[in-house]
């Protein structure tokens, strides 16, 4: 982090626990974690004893925390970045069933309380548009897509399953033939989250029966012309919801779960060590092609964009190791 205190660096890493769902309840109602008052600390007690092990994030979203908190405190900085003609990435980082897509889309993208960062975005993104001074002249497209098992598959043209990465001078790096919906409204972005989110792979491990074992990332492109001079500049952000990050042998997988599992534990260590080496001030060489995630965001993470990671976590003692090992990710992300 270039400033931890104010969190202006190009890097803020924030953590959200969710409240204890019906299962952990049943388990015990205590949790294991503690947070200080001024939202930047979390002890994590473990139920081996001993003293607590304290973790510092650019913020700490308690299981109070309201969907506008997450938005304007996690995202908003980055999408108003995109508006000046930034690039940037918002990543959802956890276990199965931490709260990812909850942060991410959320439950219900008409609900005013309940949706999520991406149509949050979506309404900032246009409520800006209808604000602009008349001489400007703004496009937004959107894309949708999702990394299984190191292939990338168009979740707005489902009969894409193999798309490459490309890069040239004018257009940076970029996936080829990806399709981009130009859009004019919520409900048009709405329809095709919903579209595109049908047209995922879905897997089954113990953990979460309807958990994603795969990366979709969604995006959004805003080009701004000025009438008056023709200049034009356009800022790309990227929403990422990453595949779980939890330990191969707590789901018990084997044979092709096994292989996602370790797909999965590639991509995001890849995307760690990227992460590391834009943030220690001290790599000379960011190691971008080690995935295919960090492959497609090597234009929306690092240089001038703004990145945003949202660790999401179970507060149950249930989940204790998980929930230390997730916050370890964020601290070196830091
Ligand atoms: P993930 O995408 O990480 O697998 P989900 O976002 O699907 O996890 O969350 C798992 C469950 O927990 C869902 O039923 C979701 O609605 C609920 N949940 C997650 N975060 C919260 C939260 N902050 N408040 C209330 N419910 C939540
Ligand atoms: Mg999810």
């Amino acid at each position: 982090m270039e400033d931890e205190d104010t969190g202006t660096g190009n890097v803020r890493v924030v953590c959200r626990f969710r409240p204890l769902n019906e299962k952990e309840k049943a388990i015990s109602m205590q949790v294991c974690v503690n947070f200080s008052p001024d939202n930047k600390t979390v002890l994590v007690r473990t139920s081996e004893g001993g003293e607590p092990t304290k973790f510092n994030f650019d913020y700490v979203f308690t299981p109070l925390a309201t969907q506008r908190q997450v938005y304007e405190i996690a995202a908003k900085p980055t999408v108003e970045a995109i508006i000046q003609g930034f690039n940037g990435t918002i990543f959802a980082y956890g276990q199965t069933s931490s709260g990812k897509t909850f942060s991410m889309t959320g439950p219900d993208l008409y609900d005013e309380e309940l949706m999520g960062i991406i149509p949050r975005m979506v309404s900032t993104v246009f409520e800006n548009i209808v604000n602009a001074d008349e001489h400007l002249e703004f496009q937004v497209k959107v894309a949708y897509c999702e990394i299984y098992m190191e292939k990338i598959k168009d979740l707005l043209d489902p009969s894409k399953t193999n798309l490459k990465v490309h890069e040239d001078k004018a257009r940076g790096v970029y996936i080829a033939d990806l399709t981009e919906k130009y859009v004019g409204s919520m409900e048009e972005v709405y329809d095709l989250m919903a579209f595109g989110t049908s047209n995922r792979e879905v897997g089954y491990t113990h953990m979460n029966a309807g958990s994603s074992r795969s990366h979709s990332l969604f995006c959004l492109t805003l080009n701004m012309t000025n009438k008056k001079d023709l200049s034009s500049k356009t800022g790309k952000l990227y929403l990422v919801d990453l595949a779980g990050s939890e330990k191969v042998g707590k789901t018990g997988a084997e044979g092709k779960r096994l292989e996602e599992a370790k797909n999965i534990n590639k991509s995001l260590t890849s995307l760690g060590q990227v992460i590391t080496a834009l943030t220690d001030g001290k790599s000379t060489h960011v190691p971008y092609r080690d995935s295919k995630l960090t492959r497609v965001l090597q234009d929306s993470l690092g240089g001038n964009s703004k990145t945003a990671l949202i660790i999401t976590c179970s507060p149950s003692p249930y989940n204790e190791a998980e929930t230390i090992s997730t916050l370890r990710f964020g601290i070196r992300a830091k």
